[in-house]
């Protein structure tokens, strides 16, 4: 579905991303872990050109997304994202926040829109928030709806990064249970986390990223019993 080939990526003279290959399959659920600034978010970006590769191409079913020829936007309406801190638009009510995107792409009428928007809710236990606004919910709360105006664009992939890292610890499991039942439902997923017990059960791969390089990665089950690189050893040592 996604395939990186000769992927870097520098700020200025960072150099961020150095010379990455990685392909995503149909179906796959890939959590990227590694230390902060590693690049884990930039590589994520990448995948949806939120940041333009310095060398290399990212193709998704194909296309390479950084070909100047390519309509980004197209294929960016195949590839939900959802972020730390939620990105809900503060004026709007919740129903308007999930519907905004499928309406204005012209993706569905307003009423097949607000249709397709109480039936995602009603699956994250949020119905009765339709005409609130973000400010009225909890962290917790708005991230399920984040994700949900994610999945309103009938998304083929779904990126996440570190879902879960500006919550209360009280609220990362909701956010947590609602990302395993989309993984249950097999969608493609790549996230980003801190989370291991969620990588240990829903990854079908680990990636583990250091110095702008994917240093290491396997099954969850190898890569948290039999770790190869020292590098590795000594991070799953600081948050296991
Ligand atoms: P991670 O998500 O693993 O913590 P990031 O991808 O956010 O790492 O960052 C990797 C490195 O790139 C860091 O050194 C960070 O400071 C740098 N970086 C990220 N985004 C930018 C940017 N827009 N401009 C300059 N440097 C950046
Ligand atoms: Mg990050």
């Amino acid at each position: 579905m996604i395939d990186v080939k000769n992927l870097s990526k520098s700020f200025g003279h960072i150099h961020v991303l150095k010379n990455i290959n990685e392909h995503i399959y149909p179906g796959e659920k890939v959590v990227i872990i590694g230390p902060s600034g590693s690049g884990k978010s930039t590589f994520l970006r990448c995948l949806n050109l939120l940041e333009t590769p310095t060398e290399g191409t990212i193709s998704f079913e194909g296309t390479v997304i950084n070909d100047p020829k390519t309509d980004i936007n197209a294929i960016r309406r195949q590839m939900g994202m959802v972020f730390q801190h939620f990105n809900l638009f503060p004026n709007m009510t919740i129903r308007k926040n999930i519907t905004l995107a499928p309406v204005q792409t012209k993706r569905m009428g307003q009423e097949e829109a607000d249709e397709t928007a109480l039936k995602l809710l009603e699956r994250v236990g949020l119905k009765d928030k339709a005409e609130a606004y973000p400010n009225q919910l909890s962290g917790g709360q708005k991230q399920r709806i984040a994700i949900v105006r994610a999945l309103a664009m009938k998304p083929k992939v779904m990126l996440f990064d570190e879902p879960t890292s500006a919550l209360d610890p009280e609220m990362v499991g909701e956010v947590l249970d609602v990302m395993k039942e989309l993984a249950n439902e097999g969608m493609t997923m790549v996230v980003v986390t801190h989370e291991m017990g969620f990588a240990r059960e829903v990854a079908s791969r680990v990636l583990f990223m250091d110095g702008g390089n994917i240093l290491e990665q396997n099954t969850p089950q190898e890569f948290f019993a039999n770790p190869k690189e020292a590098r590795t050893i000594e991070f799953l040592s600081k948050v296991l």
